[in-house]
């Protein structure tokens, strides 16, 4: 402890204030400031300054738990805080208090770094400063530095039109070259396995994903979005929206003067593209602002198929290193504020929205297969903004820096998603024993998952529904390292005699809404999508998972 905290201190501190330390004081003496607060916000944190601010933490203070949910690519840990008064350790003492969970994540895309340095201030005011009081109404899970491999992979080439930090950021993908926000329902890297563990293990009630956006030239200091998959439970949707989001934006005005909405681009009306980054307010033309996807590959749907609420942050590119990291702690402050006043009607609706699909008589609900964005409504005001340029003389590439201009123009609101097409929930699913062999990749994605799944101890006559593939098509183009595939298909009935050892996956279960995604042979990100479930698959073929109709007397191992 001692060498490692003489080190740090030696590039932490000038040399004349490091004569102040005081060796047999370590934790007195630990510097818990992040890396841009010392280099007056010119540099981001490294991974080893982020575990210096955490251990620093946990060793001033009795309410920190820390541990590391698991491995990079390239082995270093994934560290997670807790902190709640009283400490917990476990998440059954979590639970045991009774109080929501929060859980904030920075720094998935390790170019947009702010949220990790927001993250390490905030954990310092819950543990000794203004949000102490909060610690005995939440518990506070953080993960700060999400995508630790690519955050120490820095250089001021990365995100060069970032307004800073001018010493550089790391890079979007993981060490293996994959977005780990597209990678929540293939879980190809060893990060997104972790973080799926986490979810798991803690089964936090709100999960928070911090980003910086540059995108179009919008007058906002920062943008944010709810779960946007329909198949989510709706009343967590509309509960994130109406209860938390829109008092929220009123707070961050009022309170910090900072003007938020929900995350957005400039668009032509037929959504064809993108329009230019920059619109003139005088003549706008006919362009619409429209959000982002609706696929479960992203972190705030994925969070939402498992029945909690999700909030995505957006910090904008083009405000200053330091006013990213004070608007995206601004914005999660706010954020635990809101899930502190609101914390009994959380934890009630996403209780409800497990219990919906494991109630014996509850209507199963449809959900999706084709979905499609829409908008809301009549038009909202749209802040229109602007940039200019300034060089950063480490890279010696133009900066875009964020102009005060902020015109309200009306234009049609594309923020939401809709089922145009949807099945009925089936009763399970159903892998008859000859075809599990050829899905043993998603048979683990399945356990990776969470999601519940028994072997069948005897023969069974099942009522099915057997999908028979018509049409396959698969993208030329290799995307995260898979070729995207989509199928079209036909229904037909049968009765079935399914032998012991099938398997078998109850709709019956909270994870259901996510194993309907990862299932389903229509779905536009499911097993079948990321060539995770393959052989066989085929014009003409039927598919091997069948879904299961009627009530099923099973006998189950
Ligand atoms: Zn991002």
């Amino acid at each position: 402890m001692r060498v490692f905290l003489a080190a740090l201190l030696s590039c932490a501190m000038t040399p004349g204030s490091a004569a102040t330390f005081t060796p047999s004081d370590d934790a007195q003496s630990a510097d818990m400031r992040t890396r841009a607060e010392i280099t007056n916000y010119e540099h981001t944190s490294t991974s080893d300054d982020v575990v210096r601010v955490i251990k620093g933490l946990a060793a001033t203070s009795p309410l920190v738990h820390t541990e590391s949910f698991g491995k990079t690519e390239e082995g270093r840990d994934l560290p997670l805080m807790v902190i709640s008064d009283p400490k917990v350790t476990t998440p059954a003492a979590a639970r045991k208090l009774g109080r929501p969970l929060v859980f904030v994540q920075a720094n998935i895309h390790a170019g947009e770094v702010e949220g990790k340095e927001a993250m390490l201030m905030l954990a310092r005011r819950i543990v000794s400063g203004d949000l102490k009081p909060m610690s005995r109404q939440l518990v506070f899970l953080i993960a700060p530095n999400y995508n630790a491999d690519g955050n120490e992979k820095v250089t001021p080439m990365n995100r060069s039109a970032q307004n800073g930090p001018v010493g550089g950021v790391g890079t979007r993908e993981n060490s293996k070259g994959l977005d780990l926000n597209r990678d929540y329902m293939k879980l190809d890297s060893a990060e997104a396995r972790s973080l799926v563990g986490l979810m798991n293990k803690w089964d936090p009630h709100v999960a928070v994903d911090l980003h910086t956006t540059n995108g179009s030239y919008h007058g906002y200091h920062l943008t944010y979005s709810p779960i946007l998959n329909p198949n989510a439970d709706p009343r967590l949707i509309e509960f994130t929206r109406s209860r938390m989001l829109a008092p929220i934006t009123q707070a961050m005005l009022k309170s910090h003067n900072w003007r938020t909405y929900y995350y957005g681009n400039f668009s032509p009306e037929d959504g064809s593209g993108r329009e230019s980054a920059r619109i003139d307010p005088a003549n706008p033309g006919n362009v619409t602002w429209r959000t982002f996807d609706h696929r479960p590959r992203f972190g705030n749907n994925y969070v939402g198929l498992r029945n909690r609420i999700a909030i995505l942050s957006e910090a904008y590119s083009y405000l200053d290193f330091k006013g990213r990291v004070e608007v995206t702690e601004d914005f999660v402050h706010e954020i635990y504020k809101s899930v502190a006043a609101n914390a009994k009607q959380i934890m009630t609706l996403t209780a409800q929205a497990d219990r919906v699909l494991t109630a014996a008589n509850s209507a199963t609900p449809e959900l999706g297969v084709d979905i499609q964005i829409a908008a809301l409504g009549e038009k909202v005001d749209i802040l229109v903004g602007d940039v200019t340029k300034q060089l950063n003389p480490n890279s010696n590439r133009e900066m875009l820096v964020m102009a005060p201009m902020a015109v309200p123009v009306a234009m049609k609101d594309y923020g939401i998603f809709v089922a145009t097409r949807s099945l009925a929930m089936p009763r399970g699913w159903v892998i008859p024993r000859n075809l599990t062999p050829r899905l043993t990749a998603a048979l683990e994605r399945l356990r990776w998952h969470g999601v519940r799944m028994q072997e069948l101890a005897a023969d069974a006559q099942l009522a099915v529904q057997r999908f028979s593939i018509t049409d396959f098509s698969k993208q030329e183009r290799v995307f995260q390292g898979r070729q995207e595939v989509r199928l079209k298909g036909t229904y037909d009935k049968a009765q079935l005699t399914v032998q012991a050892g099938s398997i078998y996956i109850p709709a019956n279960q909270p994870l259901a809404r996510l194993a309907f995604y990862l299932l389903e042979p229509e779905s536009d990100d499911s097993l079948v999508t990321w060539n995770i479930i393959e052989e066989g698959i085929a014009s003409g073929q039927t598919y091997p998972i069948y879904r299961v109709a009627g009530a099923a007397p099973l006998r189950l191992k």
